[in-house]
């Protein structure tokens, strides 16, 4: 069957750098299926958002696919068991996400049997759907972003519908070292991916959507090629682009595919754009179509400290243990565990977190980071010319040095990925991105802070103007009637004078 041909007129992509990529070590094996372990930890906020709501206690025998935590305030997702068995405790973890060690997780004590909740008997075509009915039912299958940004994927699309829309972007752009997870899963999952980019453009009302791959990756190209072909979906376009870190952030992607810039602290729907990565668009077809919510997903376990490189998929709850223990264990030179890859990932002290929804990539380095060896600014640029978001992280860090918030502000900082390319090349060995990462938090702190004082202040002038409002009434109502005691009498003028003694008694 033949391919349709992939096009290569792209926009300007600013700074970034050619890595050296690392990712043939993982890609030799097919996906591996990481057997149901003992236990599955399920962490309630696995997602951009307030965390979802557990609705079983402990005790309860759960199925695979049952709904456990559902999706709590304006953004949030659901989480489902990933296999049954009973719940054996609601406790604090410990979790590999960005700000903080410890979160609330459900624990399932696994039976082995795998029993499934009932699939639903007629699954409606997704295309006689309304489009606002789809994005609900996308809401409930717990799907959120796989790349590793985790906005739940309901809620995107419904913010994304209130803007003029014009183009779907997948995302098969895995530009970080060592990650090959969507690589793997678009050619072995082509069609899938490509059926959620229908159920996709349907839910948003778009007609085109481009497929993005990087040129280095001619498997996937081939695979989404032929599945394209075989689809017939003249809407859906293949796109190759070049392989530079880090051309696969959304904005990013959305300048490189059509040229149009997105606006400092804006969004891709600004410019008309949703983008959506290819292992997303996988789990949206597998729950719209098949009635599976999102409780497993592709990850690549790899690094030269791991005896057996791989991709497999894995339950979301599995532990980073059983996983690196079913890609043969660590090596004798494993120094660090990293959740995520060298360049956006976290750093991890212990293989007891569990893999969730975010994780793209399970990866053991064989040499500790070096700190300490920092040297003072040279002022020589070179972190400038490789931002892509063409800040002046010299700048920045000095004021993050500095803690100095307005200038941070006003220097973009809201605006840095994180994405590490600075510090790459930065000659003096300065953790620029980790002091950009720690003043966002300062100044997270320091907003949430303004907020709760503000909001105390409301709180306070509000109930100042009850009282006095209150008060004024009573005054007003203890005029009248002691206008109307005067027309009836002394006795009532007593009675009336009463009262305001006891009012009087009251206010104090
Ligand atoms: S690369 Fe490092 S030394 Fe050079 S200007 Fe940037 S921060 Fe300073
Ligand atoms: S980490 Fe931030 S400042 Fe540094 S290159 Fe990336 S986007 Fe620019």
């Amino acid at each position: 069957m033949s391919s349709p041909a992939a096009t290569y007129d792209l926009g300007k992509l600013y700074g970034g750098l050619r890595l050296p990529a690392e990712k043939t070590v993982s890609t030799s094996l097919e996906i591996q299926e990481v057997p149901i372990p003992d236990q599955l930890i399920l962490p309630i906020a696995q997602h951009v958002g307030e965390p979802a709501h557990p609705i079983v206690g402990i005790g309860e025998y759960v199925l695979k696919g049952q709904l456990i935590a559902e999706p709590y305030g304006s953004l949030s997702a659901a989480v489902h068991a990933s296999s049954s068995g009973k719940i054996v405790a609601i406790e604090p973890w410990p979790v590999s996400r960005r700000y903080g060690e410890n979160a609330p997780c459900i624990v399932i004590e696994c039976d082995g049997d795998d029993r499934a909740i009932e699939p639903p008997e007629d699954i409606a075509p997704y295309n006689t759907l309304e489009p606002r009915a789809l994005r609900q039912m996308i809401l409930q299958g717990g799907i959120v972003g796989l790349g590793g940004a985790v906005f739940p994927t309901g809620q995107k699309l419904m913010q994304a519908t209130t803007l003029p829309l014009e183009y779907l972007i997948l995302n098969g752009v895995e530009c970080e070292p060592y990650i090959s997870c969507d690589d793997l899963l678009m050619r072995e999952q082509a069609a899938e991916v490509l059926g959620g980019a229908q159920i996709l453009m349907h839910a948003l009302d778009i007609s085109t959507c481009y497929v993005v791959i990087e040129s280095d990756k001619p498997e996937a190209i081939a695979a989404i090629g032929e599945a394209m072909a075989e689809l017939g979906d003249k809407r859906i376009v293949l796109k190759q682009v070049p392989t530079i870190y880090p051309s696969g952030g959304e904005d990013q992607l959305v300048q490189l595919v059509t040229n149009l810039e997105v606006p400092s602290g804006g969004l891709p729907t600004d410019v008309g754009c949703v983008v959506q990565n290819v292992g997303t668009s996988a789990a949206i077809y597998r729950w719209i179509c098949e009635g599976e919510p999102l409780i497993s997903r592709v990850t690549t376990v790899t690094g030269p400290g791991v005896r057996s490189p791989m991709n497999v998929i894995a339950r979301i709850g599995t532990t980073i243990a059983d996983v690196i223990a079913f890609a043969g264990g660590y090596n004798d030179e494993a120094e660090q565990l990293i959740i995520g890859g060298p360049m956006c990932g976290k750093s991890v002290t212990t293989d007891r977190v569990p893999l969730v929804k975010a994780t793209n990539c399970v990866l053991v380095l064989t040499e500790a980071p070096v700190y300490g060896n920092e040297q003072p600014c040279i002022r020589c640029g070179e972190c400038a010319l490789v931002c892509p978001i063409q800040l002046l992280p010299q700048q920045l860090h000095w004021y993050a040095f500095a803690d100095d918030e307005k200038k941070l502000r006003s220097y973009g900082l809201t605006d840095c990925i994180e994405c590490g390319c600075c510090d790459l090349v930065c000659p003096s060995h300065l953790p620029l991105t980790a002091s950009f990462r720690n003043a966002k938090v300062r100044i997270q702190e320091l907003a949430d802070e303004k907020s709760r004082a503000e909001r105390a202040r409301l709180r306070y002038e509000s109930r100042n103007e009850r009282l006095a409002s209150e008060n004024e009434l009573r005054e007003l109502q203890l005029d009248q009637q002691k206008e109307a005691a005067r027309k009836a009498g002394p006795s009532a003028i007593d009675e009336i004078l009463k009262r305001r003694k006891r009012h009087d008694e009251d206010a104090e």
